[in-house]
């Protein structure tokens, strides 16, 4: 066979995609799954939306729509940026492209020369590093230790920058913990990116608007305006509106990047689908009570999946405040064995057991970067998280 180019040999698939599949495989099998690795809404698209997509269709809104963006979406953005966050973005300043996912490596692609750098607070999700390879930066850890919510020391970040540093990647809440910054901990790291004019900071607010208790979501640019000509603010519809089948992500940010991430953009992709951005103008610009609603909804998940899982002799968890996962640390049983006599060296050989034995799916904190875990996503019904959850508990009484 012909060669597959080597900027391909450091790119993993993703251990979630990879862990669904086995799911997938298992139920076709006829084995009744627990499916707990997808990081994906449950819940359905708003009418509205589905509704503006039809008329658009029916309207004729079916040829190639401006690359970055149709006027009346980025608008509707502008006008989100406003209401949320307290930001004023020209509409020069603001682009779209097929899911915050192409955001970001358009963003990466536009800006990385080979050998540069990008801080990537750890655990986190697992397309940064990929997407960094991807376009031949290195990325570059900072460990986000339980004990301190999983978030960074601004020392440790710090330390991590170089002369060769071009980004500060920063995403809460964060996949895979669960984690939000208040403003004080945002304001630390502000302070010390001022230190480094030289440095983009990338925020990655996909699930802004999953968000628990008592706790106000801020975003860098907001908290430090000194920083907005040098922030990358990337969100989209996929998480807050149950929409990641419709693939829209938007940012907003400094003129000149946002002129080479579009012309990625011309090259990459051509623009969003038509009928997503006529449905993205509905759920942007529409009621946002739905919002509010879900959370609460997530937030009884949580506090049920919480309470059971820490109630597991050998497991504890990080209380988190945002998104819809659990980080759960498992460090109580490596070295042991399962109920099904599987050794449990380190957190893969976990979750891989906890599949074969209890059809129980998940994804190993290595997979994010940091071990001793397992992510758990409570985006799902409260039956099957009963029945993960009783699964779970038995898996772990098995473990000797
Ligand atoms: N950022 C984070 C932190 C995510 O978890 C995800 C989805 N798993 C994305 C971005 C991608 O979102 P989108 O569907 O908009 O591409």
């Amino acid at each position: 066979m012909p060669d597959i180019a080597d900027r391909l040999k450091n790119v993993t698939v993703s251990a979630s995609v990879a862990m669904t599949q086995k799911a997938r495989d298992l139920a076709a099998q006829g084995v009744h799954v627990v499916g707990l690795s997808t990081g994906e809404p449950d819940f359905p698209t708003p009418e509205h939306a589905t509704e503006a997509a039809y008329a658009a269709a029916r309207a004729g809104d079916t040829r190639y729509p401006p690359t970055d963006g149709t006027p009346a979406l980025r608008a509707a953005i502008q006008r989100k940026f406003k209401r949320d966050n307290n930001l004023d973005y020209d509409i020069s300043q603001i682009l779209t492209a097929g899911g915050a996912k192409q955001i970001i490596f358009n963003a990466i692609l536009a800006t990385i020369n080979p050998g540069d750098e990008v801080v990537i607070p750890t655990p986190s999700w697992i397309s940064y590093a990929d997407i960094v390879k991807f376009a031949g930066g290195i990325p570059v850890p900072v460990a986000c230790p339980q004990e301190n919510g999983f978030k960074p020391y601004p020392a440790d970040l710090e330390a991590a920058i170089t002369p060769k540093t071009k980004w500060l990647l920063l995403n809460y809440p964060s996949n895979p913990t669960g984690s939000v910054a208040t403003r004080a901990e945002m304001q630390a790291i502000a302070d010390v990116m001022l230190r480094y004019p030289q440095v983009w900071i990338m925020t990655d607010d996909i699930y802004e608007h999953l968000i628990y208790d008592d706790v106000t979501f801020y975003t860098l640019a907001e908290v430090e305006p000194r920083l907005f000509d040098r922030v990358l603010t990337v969100n989209g519809v996929s998480k807050a509106y149950s929409m990641t089948g419709w693939r829209l992500g938007f940012c907003g940010g400094p003129k000149d990047l946002i002129k080479a991430m579009s012309n990625v953009n011309t090259q990459n992709s051509g623009g969003v689908t038509t009928l997503t951005q006529a449905a993205a103008v509905a759920v942007l610009d529409g009621p946002q009570d739905l919002l509010k609603e879900r959370a609460a909804i997530y937030r009884q998940r949580r506090d049920y999946v919480l309470e059971r899982l820490t109630s597991v002799d050998g497991l504890s968890c990080h209380k988190p405040q945002g998104a819809f996962y659990l980080f759960v640390n498992i460090a109580a049983f490596i070295g042991k064995t399962s109920a099904g006599g599987r050794p449990i060296s380190n957190d893969a050989d976990f979750v891989l057991a906890l599949i074969e034995e209890q059809h129980v799916v998940t994804v190993q904190g290595a997979a994010y970067g940091m071990s001793p875990y397992f992510r758990l996503s409570y985006a799902t019904s409260m039956e099957m998280l009963q029945e993960g959850c009783d699964r779970i508990a038995a898996f772990c009484a098995g473990i000797h």
